[in-house]
């Protein structure tokens, strides 16, 4: 029997629009979920050029009123500003429309003035188009914070099969990462009993099979990629709503994702936590060969020197990753890999 203070909270997307053409429904999605008149729709220079038009016009065709907001990167300094944006119009709802940074604006602007939060992406390289967790940028690197749940995501097949290809695959890596994140998670509850959800995790590695299953369909330019990467990152924010935090989606690889973030900077999250994946399987003992050649096929990177991270740095943030979240307990343990472990665990991957 659970106890009384027992209480779970899962907060899911009303509306999930997934296909060509479908920006042009934001105003009636918006209409639906009965908000008010007023809102802002965060974009970014590049966005705004691409969506906001359509955007527009698809608003007052159903009524609202949209207020510009400029982000210039994905900063508190720009959240604030997003806000005081917000309460000047009386906003009562956040559009993020963009790529990944603009989204995690909405979203904390969202978060910290109260409205409702949409996901309008303009390319899919990570799960943050579906969470309720936003990274920011400070000086020592990128924090993860939390942010407002999508209250619809408005996902364009179209325009985000336009966008640059790396950002798919890298959205695709993002999801394969699951399948380790999810041992960890096991690994976590037998070893320090932390609360498991076997219905999120089936969730999570659901959603990497999907990509694994159908990675030749995962191609440049293919509109049916940006289908198939786009819902598969949906599934994964639904586990990471069904399990109230982001174990199901985010374990060692993602630990390892952030210290390269910190340490050197410059390849895409998903880039390095795919990478991540293929160094975990390798310490849990799966498969992490069929990881490879997917993310391979895919074209997503398998190497250092595809990243572009010099051998130094990546056998430092194997060596420190562990420490960067200590409550979350993963294949590192609690000291983390040695030199001479992390060594032999990129050679024998390949990683080096
Ligand atoms: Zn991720």
């Amino acid at each position: 029997m659970p106890s009384d203070e027992k209480q779970k909270h899962m907060v899911f997307p009303r509306h999930v629009l997934v296909g060509n053409g479908v920006l042009d429904r934001v105003g009636e999605t918006i209409a639906d979920l009965e908000l008010e008149t007023n809102g802002i729709i965060v974009v970014d220079s590049n966005t705004r050029k691409l969506v906001g038009d359509r955007v527009q016009a698809s608003l007052r065709q159903a009524g609202l009123v949209g207020h510009f907001y400029e982000s210039s990167g994905p900063t508190m300094t720009s959240v604030q500003a997003a806000i005081k944006a917000g309460r000047k119009v009386g906003a009562h709802w956040y559009i993020g429309a963009g790529g990944g940074s603009v989204i995690d604006v909405a979203k904390l602007a969202a978060f910290e003035h109260g409205p409702a939060f949409l996901s309008l992406p303009t390319s899919a390289s990570h799960d943050g188009i579906c969470s309720g967790r936003a990274s920011i940028k400070e000086t020592r690197g990128s924090v993860s914070m939390e942010a407002k749940p999508p209250a619809a995501i408005v996902a364009d097949t179209e325009i985000i099969s336009k966008a640059p290809f790396r950002m798919l695959a890298a959205g695709s890596a993002d999801v394969i990462s699951n399948l380790t994140a999810v041992l960890d998670w096991k690994l976590a509850h037998r070893l320090k009993d932390e609360e498991y959800s076997s219905f999120a995790a089936v969730l999570a590695k659901t959603a990497a099979d999907q990509i694994l299953e159908n990675k030749q369909l995962i191609r440049p330019g293919i509109e049916e990629a940006a289908w198939l990467v786009v819902k598969s990152l949906v599934v994964s924010g639904v586990s990471m709503a069904v399990a109230g935090n982001s174990r199901p989606a985010s374990g060692a690889e993602h630990l390892f994702g952030h210290a390269i973030d910190r340490l050197a900077p410059g390849p895409m999250h998903g880039e390095t936590v795919g990478v991540g994946t293929v160094l975990m399987m390798h310490l849990h003992g799966g498969d992490w060969q069929m990881i490879r050649d997917a993310l391979r096929e895919i074209g997503a990177p398998t190497t250092a020197k595809e990243l572009g991270v010099p051998p130094k740095k990546m056998i430092e943030a194997l060596t420190t990753c562990h420490s960067l979240r200590p409550e979350r307990y993963t294949i590192l343990g609690e000291s983390g890999l040695t030199k001479e472990a992390a060594q032999k665990l990129c050679k024998a991957t390949a990683v080096l």
